[in-house]
């Protein structure tokens, strides 16, 4: 990888984050202000509301912290010239999956192998 695709990765990541860190900023202020009117509210079906309305906000948060970890990995990953390597196999990650996906750690066949092994998992669950 050159240099210059290096720093186009980076650049995108980076505004990744930016976007994400805001968007958490705005989901924790929207849930203080919930959490201010519940007190005020009387009605049990409104408070019912706002609680799933926090339950909601906490998963998009969660989902986000999952996805500003990763972001915040690629860019490590960037640092210290690993980025586009896979982490299971060593190989070269196809360019079109990390134009699609930057933070992915893993090449197209190494990730079929592991959603193979994820299914097989389940099955095997499931018979139990
Ligand atoms: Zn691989």
């Amino acid at each position: 990888m050159t240099k210059e695709q290096l720093n186009e990765y980076k650049r995108i990541l980076m505004n990744m984050l930016k976007d994400l860190q805001s968007e958490t900023a705005s989901a924790l202020n929207q849930m203080s202000n919930d959490e201010a009117n519940t007190l005020e509210l009387s009605d049990t079906a409104d408070k019912a509301t706002v609680e799933a309305n926090r339950n909601f906000l906490l998963r998009v948060k969660d989902r986000e912290r999952g996805l500003i970890n990763k972001v915040k990995d690629a860019l490590r990953r960037i640092e210290n010239g690993t980025f586009g390597i896979c982490e299971k196999c060593g190989g070269q990650i196809e360019e079109n999956r990390l134009d699609a996906r930057p933070v992915t750690t893993m090449c197209l066949s190494c990730k079929v192998e592991e959603e193979e092994e994820e299914a097989k998992t389940w099955k095997w669950n499931r018979k139990k």
